[in-house]
């Protein structure tokens, strides 16, 4: 049976964390653990390090960067342990967007960082701000050795469209697929370009709060809307994923 792929959700908000790594293992769920601040880094990566399946991201969240964006200093002191990033980005929506300045000042930081070091995976957000992303990776980012992964995009289908010959991936969850806006994101977007997440726990799930086992529901759906049969849908996931891992330092 094919594997699942859960390419951004945070593991560490659930009460039963430790077990939640250990179901991923045991389920096959290639699962791309995300972090709010790089405090929460080196926990994650303890226990995703004894694992095949769980990779941790080593993240600090655009919103909050008001409160947070002093850890920007312990973010690039463990870059070089890490090769996956996230959650990063920028969020323009109203209640973050004071803070937009730092944001883009502490984005900067972390694009010119990878650039540096190359072999990086960066799972990104980047509400109301699709276009600066992509004029801010294009100015600071080196795209020929680090792989931008879109999360939970909502920008145009234009914005898509140049996301996609800047070479970038789209993570996407069973919630952008209800919306309307979906069908003109997914025509913009070869199958190749894509993969699964649930951004869990902020998404829900058969029961309760999305788990990565829930991304299933995300294939279906795509399986429906690029018109092939769920069981190769799932299959070009992995094989998306695999290609991805291949651009990996460590
Ligand atoms: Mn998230």
């Amino acid at each position: 049976m094919a594997k699942l792929v859960d390419f951004h959700c945070h593991l560490d908000l659930y009460p039963d964390f430790e077990a939640l790594v250990r179901e991923c293992e045991t389920r096959e769920i290639y699962t791309l653990a995300v972090t709010t601040t790089p405090r929460a880094w080196s926990r994650n990566h303890e226990l995703a390090s004894k694992t095949k399946h769980v990779r941790a991201a080593l993240g600090l969240h655009p919103q909050l960067v008001h409160s947070h964006g002093s850890d920007i200093v312990m973010w690039e002191k463990l870059l070089d342990k890490s090769s996956y990033v996230g959650e990063v980005g920028l969020d323009a929506s109203p209640q973050y967007y004071k803070s937009l300045p730092e944001q883009k000042h502490v984005f900067e930081r972390i694009l010119k960082a990878c650039s540096k070091q190359g072999g990086k995976v960066l799972s990104i957000h980047s509400i109301r701000t699709a276009s600066t992303v992509l004029d801010m990776a294009n100015e600071h980012l080196d795209l020929r050795n680090n792989t931008m992964v879109l999360h939970w995009f909502t920008g145009t289908a234009v914005e898509a469209r140049r996301a996609v010959e800047m070479g970038c991936y789209f993570s996407i969850n069973a919630r952008m697929l209800r919306s309307s806006k979906s069908n003109a994101l997914l025509k913009a977007v070869p199958l190749e370009r894509i993969l699964t997440e649930t951004d869990g726990p902020f998404t829900d799930g058969k029961v309760g709060p999305a788990r990565p086992e829930d991304a299933m529901t995300c294939v279906e759906g795509l399986a429906g809307a690029y018109d092939l049969p769920v069981a190769d849908m799932q299959k070009a996931i992995v094989r998306n994923l695999l290609a991805i891992l291949q651009t990996v330092t460590k």
